[in-house]
């Protein structure tokens, strides 16, 4: 209990703003606690469990304080192996691209898909990307698996094509990927290396990731949409993006959260979030793409309401791309030609 109101002390005193030539720096202060004898005796032991419950309050939203308890040791070590599996996964080609169709409402015909990366560990199993992008992201991983997302959708973009199957295909960036001062000539060197066409490629770029509007992350953009590529904002809805701003930025589509349409038509906020969005898209002239439409219940709502592209279970979840195909071929769907 002593060392519970030392850290509040702690944190009050440290967390005053400060001035700093000129600007106002509000610092925030996670602090880990060991005691002694319960979580070690000799220094060494203590400060490493004290370490250890540091980033547990970091974990819980930083700005706090936590106890360590030996059950953070486990989760570290958990954490650990999984990020040394995953480097190790990058190189023995245990990922793996899935291909979720994505559906034009108007005609029915498939227009795109995603690519969602898989992770299929020797002993466990597939892994699915909300348990492995965190820790690229922590790792500095994501950096070589968002390269080799890429130049892997970028391959299968290409055979599509040569088979005579315009697809786009779209591909998630993370925010920590994006924000990376060689981002788009890595981008440029994947489509000079595999061929595809950057028109039936689009980048998933997440909300959180445009969240500090800048020059730089402008010319960035700019320099992606010159490429010739698309740009949707993923996951739209659950961050805090300036609108005022969209509407400066060569983004084409806005891809509804999938949990704004979860509860649709039922629920009021996702009707009212939804609603919104799609009116919004419609005055900035961006298409609407809603993910996770999984009855026909949500489908009508959305076509009554000029969404013009959905993706769900309701069509098909992802698949291997082999497998992708033959659903193509099998729903007798030719997907919607798109020219140059
Ligand atoms: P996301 O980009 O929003 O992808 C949509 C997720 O919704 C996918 O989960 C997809 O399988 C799932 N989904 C699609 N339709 C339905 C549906 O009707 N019902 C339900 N319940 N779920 C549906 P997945 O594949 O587990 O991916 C989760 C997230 O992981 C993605 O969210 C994306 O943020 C991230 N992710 C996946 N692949 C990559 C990647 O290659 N790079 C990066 N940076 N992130 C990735
Ligand atoms: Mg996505
Ligand atoms: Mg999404």
């Amino acid at each position: 209990e002593d060392a519970a109101v030392v850290a509040r002390k702690m944190i009050a005193a440290l967390s005053a703003p400060v001035s700093v030539e000129g600007h106002e720096l509000s610092p925030t202060v996670s602090i880990g606690i060991a005691l002694c004898p319960a979580d070690g005796r000799d220094v060494d032991t203590l400060l490493k469990h004290a370490d250890t419950a540091m980033y547990g309050a970091k974990e819980a939203g930083r700005n706090g304080f936590q106890f360590f308890v030996a059950d953070m040791n486990v989760r570290a070590f958990e954490r650990l192996m999984l990020e040394n599996a995953l480097r190790r996964a990058i190189e023995q080609d245990e990922l793996s691209l899935h291909y979720q169709p994505q559906i034009r409402v108007a005609d029915g015909q498939v227009c795109g898909c995603e690519a969602l990366v898989r992770w299929q560990h020797p002993e466990m199993g597939m892994i699915m990307p909300a348990q492995f992008i965190p820790v690229a992201e922590d790792s500095g991983l994501i950096v070589a698996l968002g390269d080799w997302v890429l130049e892997q959708a970028c391959r299968q973009q290409a055979l599509c094509a040569r088979a005579g199957r315009l697809l786009t295909i779209a591909v998630n960036i993370s925010a920590l990927q994006f924000r990376r001062a060689d981002f788009v000539d890595r981008v440029a060197d994947i489509l000079a290396r595999t061929g595809a066409n950057p028109r039936l490629i689009e980048l998933e770029i997440t909300e959180s990731a445009l969240m500090q509007p800048s020059d730089a992350l402008h010319e960035r953009l700019q320099r992606l949409g010159g490429l010739g590529l698309g740009l949707a904002l993923d996951d739209f809805g659950t961050g805090y993006s300036s609108l005022a701003y969209l509407k400066r930025l060569p983004i084409s589509r806005l891809k509804i959260d999938r949990s704004f349409v979860r509860d649709l038509p039922g629920d009021a906020e996702d009707v009212a979030v939804a609603s919104a969005t799609l009116s919004l898209a419609r005055d900035l002239g961006l298409e609407v793409v809603a993910e996770g439409v999984e009855n026909a219940a949500q489908l009508e709502w959305l076509k009554a309401r000029d969404c013009q592209i959905v993706q769900g279970f309701l069509f098909a979840p992802a698949l291997p791309a082999a497998d992708f195909l033959a659903w193509l071929q099998a729903c007798g769907a030719q997907p919607a030609g798109t020219t140059d």
